[in-house]
């Protein structure tokens, strides 16, 4: 949407469209990928479903909630409070352009819950959303990838977001540095406030070493299928 000029974006509401906002981080990727990861991903899963459906494209949210990684270098966190506001005043403002429905493509785990009451709060005010964090891609990447994950539904600088970028931004990898690691989670793991650094030493989880650009696109597709088919069961459910 920042691409086009004005007049284009109020055609394109007039015709009823939706839009699609993808949410990042600027987070630590292990050794060998980018801290733009999450955002590049997200931005690319919802680019391909916004020209799926004619939707527009709104620039992405290039920092979220990665507290548990700001013990690595480089990883600047946003608070739930802060990322949730930014959520609720751009969907104030495409609800105010006219436009008929929000999709938000997750990239972050730390994400999720600001996002869903963000999304709480604007489907109160009258914009229907719908929050998508790469829905299917347990069952994908158990067909897809040849690397267990380090825990369940756990991807982080593994073979899926490695393959993922692999497949869009191959420049932006360096396989030579990739280092497997499968840490122990601490016991307590998921029950209280934990640094992953307190266990986890180079800031991957899993063996990114057997990804390939042929399995991220075929993660890419899968994904955004998901995407479209939840997509047309929502716009069913609000008319829109
Ligand atoms: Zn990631």
């Amino acid at each position: 949407m920042a691409q086009v000029s004005w007049v284009d974006v109020a055609a394109a509401v007039d015709e009823g469209v939706l839009a699609v906002l993808p949410v990042g981080a600027c987070e630590q990727h292990g050794h060998h990928l980018p801290l733009s990861t999450d955002t590049d991903l997200a931005s690319s899963v919802a680019r391909r479903t916004a020209d799926a459906l004619s939707a527009l494209l709104l620039p992405p949210i290039a920092y979220g909630d990665a507290w548990n990684n700001e013990a690595f270098s480089g990883t600047l966190s946003l608070s739930p409070a802060t990322l949730r506001a930014m959520i609720e005043e751009i969907g104030n403002g495409v609800l105010r352009m006219g436009v008929r429905g929000l999709v938000v493509i997750n990239g972050h785990f730390g994400n999720r819950e600001p996002i869903a009451l963000a999304a709480r709060t604007l489907a109160q005010a009258g914009l229907p959303v719908i929050h998508l964090d790469y829905p299917g891609l347990e069952k994908l990447a158990s067909e897809i990838c040849d690397s267990q994950p380090a825990g369940p539904g756990f991807y982080h600088a593994d073979e899926v977001e490695t393959a993922m970028m692999l497949a869009i931004r191959p420049e932006a990898v360096d396989l030579s540095r990739a280092v497997p690691e499968y840490p122990s989670f601490p016991p307590t793991f998921g029950l209280e406030p934990m640094q992953l650094r307190t266990f986890n030493g180079t800031g991957g989880f899993g063996d990114p070493c057997r990804a390939t650009a042929k399995k991220g696109a075929a993660l890419f597709a899968g994904i955004v299928a998901e995407n479209i088919r939840l997509i047309g069961e929502w716009r069913a459910r609000h008319a829109i």
